[in-house]
């Protein structure tokens, strides 16, 4: 698997109006304990449900005899804000020491998504002892309040850039949207925003930029073929594939989420989950980038798809896009699909231990 996004727990110090999510915001006293501790009695089990190695086969860059490089993954650790005091200690740092213990050897790269906002030279320091390969900062845009504006961006920026440099890092010497740019040595960091050219610049229709009315995607705008959507989630072999997971172990085969996960980490291996998925024409289209695809064998067609991808949004907006195709088919087709899929692993599982019992 090339890629795996964790979203290690829901809080945030911020709400900002374009954030896809809802769950991302303050909470305080008992709400707060109760999203950390979520995180943190479900990490152990997240992570031991990973893959056991996390490589894969890249076919951007083959070999000269034909043959595919085989080539570390990278785990993003992101929330919310994954560094705030009460999530740093108690679910971020054993998160990465579990992740270094478990993938010890294999070169795994472990980004560290955040604001910006809250970064000290203790925290970088404690990162890069941790052996973080890279700090992504996350809130370059007009809409993270009081970083309005390219001046005030470019402060923020060169304040962390001076900081990190004290500590031995270096940029990242490529867009972020490039997919090269975990090839490079570490420790790095990189900085990135919804800025309107970027490949989130059109907001997805999800969480607050929904209820907003901030999203200016279109039919046009396929988030499933594009970086942090469905493609190639399936082919956990080779470079492209990539999942996102919540703090409760819910597993997406994309960043934007479908409207129900694919499995749970607490419960199921991730290769099972993905596997048992391999070869059913809904996922496929997925897999392919082609939501508007996967009702073809549910009698859905292309042309019904776009028809339920247009809607009305929160602000009483005309507004398409597949994402909301594939939200409808989710809750009127898919349902009993996904339940019927887990409950099949979930026999399969069972009945592994009596098999070998039985054997001995
Ligand atoms: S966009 Fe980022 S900083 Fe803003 S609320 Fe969402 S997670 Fe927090
Ligand atoms: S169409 Fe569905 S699977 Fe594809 S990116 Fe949108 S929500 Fe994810």
């Amino acid at each position: 698997m090339e890629s795996i996004y964790y979203v290690m727990a829901w809080a945030c110090h911020r709400k900002c109006k374009h954030c896809y999510e809802d769950r991302f915001r303050p909470y305080v006293r008992g709400a707060l304990e109760a999203v950390v501790a979520e995180a943190e009695a479900n990490y152990p089990r997240i992570i031991a449900n990973l893959p056991e190695r996390l490589t894969y086969f890249d076919r951007d860059d083959p070999n000269p005899d034909g043959t595919l490089p085989l080539k570390p993954g990278r785990i993003i650790l992101s929330g919310g804000e994954a560094l705030l005091d009460a999530v740093r200690e108690r679910v971020t740092y054993r998160v990465i020491d579990a992740l270094q213990e478990k993938y010890r050897g294999q070169g795994v790269k472990i980004v560290v998504q955040t604001t910006g906002d809250i970064l000290t030279e203790a925290i970088v320091a404690e990162l890069m002892a941790r052996g973080v390969w890279m700090i992504s900062v996350a809130s370059i845009d007009d809409f993270h309040v009081g970083l309005e504006g390219a001046a005030k961006q470019q402060a923020f920026m060169d304040g962390l850039s001076a900081m990190f440099a004290r500590h031995g890092m270096h940029r990242s010497g490529v867009s972020s949207t490039h997919r090269k740019w975990f090839e490079e040595e570490g420790p790095l960091y990189s900085f990135f925003g919804a800025q309107p050219d970027s490949w989130i610049g059109k907001l997805w229709p999800r969480g607050r930029a929904w209820q907003n009315g901030l999203s200016g995607a279109t039919l046009d705008d396929n988030f499933c073929a594009r970086w942090s959507g469905g493609l190639n989630f399936l082919d956990h072999r080779h470079s492209g594939s990539e999942v996102s997971i919540e703090p409760d172990g819910a597993v997406y085969p994309c960043c934007i989420k479908t409207k129900l996960p694919i499995g749970n980490l607490t419960e199921e291996k991730l290769l099972d989950i993905l596997d048992s998925l391999a070869g059913d024409p809904i996922y496929e289209a997925i897999n392919a980038g082609q939501p508007q695809r996967m009702g073809l064998s549910q009698g859905w067609s292309v042309e019904t798809f776009v028809e339920r991808s247009h809607t009305t949004d929160p602000k009483g907006r005309p507004y398409a896009n597949l994402c909301i195709g594939c939200d409808r088919f989710h809750e009127e087709v898919l349902a009993p699909r996904i339940a019927a899929a887990r409950e099949r692993r979930m026999r399969a599982r069972d009945k592994a231990p009596q098999a070998v019992e039985f054997l001995t």
